[in-house]
């Protein structure tokens, strides 16, 4: 969507609600939050929508979506942002929450990590089991090289020009970056702890056809040390089932996937017991009024972490978080299918194909 946002704002963002999480639950809630006439924005430490459904099962069927009787996690995320496309949400990608802090006149502000501000009447948690931070490779002299050379994820491919590319993991992004980068590296070794692949058999083929053609390289093996003289990768050693390797290399992308880390939000002064915020089930609401827990890590009695509950909940609070945007306003419940302003914006959406 165009109103994706990026970059960092100096400014305060102001929305009436603040979704932190783009799993399935904040964007269905950026959904509702539109029906109900709550402007909204989303937060993610990730660069992509999706949440569990996209890092953890994008091709598996998923038969327990109400009138969906089959559909792939990924497919239920395009449906799901195909479904918030008429309120144009902005969604602030790579950033985690930091803080957030009460004002006298009971909003909250909020930063996270890349010095975004928000500004907004509530707070929507729908973390998830918090934020995904990625595997980091487990040799000694990864932590200093972090950001240098050793990298997480691939921002800009220009960063990777000419250089020496040795890709680390054997999953989607694995492959789907070992291919982009071949174009622009000087050399891309692909190096995976064994001959078989979780990526979409597709890119495995296309994988193996590029190295047969000669555009890459691929190593069974694990990277067991780097060599790095006067804080410069030369190379990097690679452990196989019989003997190692050595091969240069300036630059490493690993993408072992992602572990979940609730991290700061376990700081807010928030009812956390094992992980999980407890919230109250009318509403949805956690101990501090105006910041509600939705999905996965809402906690109450019986719950289930089911995509179809986190519906609901998101459904719920957000009546709630009305009241603290429009305290003065009484809202009166409209069916979507009475609902003529929403029949005009999906119609409009429609129309323009935006
Ligand atoms: C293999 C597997 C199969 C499953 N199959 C089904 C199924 O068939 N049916 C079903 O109903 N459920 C299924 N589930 C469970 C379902 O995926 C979860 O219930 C659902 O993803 C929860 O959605 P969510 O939006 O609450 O959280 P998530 O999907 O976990 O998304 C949370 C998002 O919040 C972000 N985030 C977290 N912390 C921060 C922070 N501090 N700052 C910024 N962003 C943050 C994360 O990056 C993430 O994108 C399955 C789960 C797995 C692992």
């Amino acid at each position: 969507m165009d109103t994706t946002q990026r970059h960092a704002s100096r400014e305060a963002l102001v929305t009436d609600v603040l979704i932190v999480g783009a799993g399935p639950v904040g964007i269905f809630a950026a959904f509702e939050a539109g029906v109900i006439g709550l402007s909204c924005q989303i937060v993610d430490g990730l660069d992509r929508v999706g949440g569990q459904c996209i890092e953890l099962y994008p091709d598996k069927p998923i038969y327990d979506i109400p009138a969906v009787p089959s559909c792939t996690a990924r497919e239920l995320v395009d449906r799901l942002m195909e479904q918030i496309r008429p309120f144009d949400v902005p969604i602030h990608f790579g950033q985690r929450v930091l803080s957030v802090e009460v004002r006298e006149d009971h909003r909250w502000i909020m930063r996270t990590d890349k010095g975004t501000t928000f500004d907004a009447a509530a707070i929507l948690i729908a973390a998830g089991n918090g934020a995904f931070v990625p595997q980091r490779l487990q040799v000694p002299e990864a932590a200093a090289l972090e950001g240098k050379s050793v990298h997480y994820s691939v921002a800009r491919l220009a960063d990777f020009k000419d250089r020496d590319v040795v890709v680390a993991g054997g999953g989607d992004s694995a492959l789907d970056w070992a291919l982009a980068l071949k174009d622009v590296a000087k050399s891309l070794t692909l190096v995976h702890r064994r001959n078989g692949f979780s990526a979409a058999a597709n890119s495995v083929a296309v994988m193996k056809r590029a190295v047969e053609a000669g555009e890459m390289n691929f190593i069974v093996g694990m990277i067991d040390s780097l060599e790095a003289p006067d804080g410069e990768l030369r190379s990097v050693h690679i452990k196989q089932i019989e003997g190692a390797t050595q091969i240069p290399a300036s630059k490493i992308v690993a993408l072992y996937g992602f572990v979940a880390d609730l991290g700061p939000i376990a700081d807010w002064d928030l009812d956390v017991r094992g992980g999980r915020i407890e919230v109250d089930t009318s509403n949805y609401e956690s101990s501090r009024p105006g910041i509600f827990a939705v999905g996965d890590i809402a906690q109450y009695p019986n719950k289930q972490k089911l995509i179809l509950s986190g519906f609901h909940e998101a459904s719920l609070a957000l009546r709630k978080a009305y009241t603290y945007a429009y305290p003065d306003k009484r809202r009166t419940h409209i069916h979507s299918s009475y609902d003529a302003k929403l029949a005009e914006r999906v119609q409009s959406s429609h129309a323009s194909g935006t």
